[in-house]
Order: structure tokens, then C-alpha cells, then sequence
């Protein structure tokens, strides 16, 4: 997955920087703080749709 960088909607220069991120409610809670001026938000991330993983055979190394 490509990390997300998002501008400061406070300041408008600097970039959130993700500084927390946990498990929570079925989606993933990030705090993100500005690198430039310190301003914080919280996100949430919840899976809306279901992407099925094709099965990948592991070998065993003895
Ligand atoms: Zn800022």
C-alpha cells in the first residue's frame, strides 16, 4: 500500500505525518500530526469492501 501524505489543512505547508495508528472498531485509528505547525487529526480507516487474497502455498523449510 502507498502511504498516504496529506497536507496540513491548518497551515497548508507542512504534511501529516502519521505518529499513531490503531486497531479500533474493525478499522485502523490514525493520529496524524503536521510536521510543520503540530497540528493533529485523527482518521479512521474501515474496510468497506472485501478483497479476496488468492491462496498462496507455503512450503515448509525443513
Ligand atoms: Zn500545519
Amino acid at each position: 500500500m502507498k502511504p498516504l501524505s496529506l497536507h496540513c489543512i491548518a497551515c497548508g505547508k507542512g504534511k501529516l505525518i502519521t505518529v499513531d495508528s490503531r486497531p479500533c472498531h474493525g478499522g485502523i485509528r490514525r493520529r496524524k500530526e503536521c510536521t510543520r505547525c503540530g497540528y493533529r487529526v485523527t482518521t479512521i480507516e474501515k474496510v468497506v469492501g472485501e478483497i479476496r487474497q488468492r491462496r498462496k502455498r507455503v512450503r515448509e523449510v525443513a
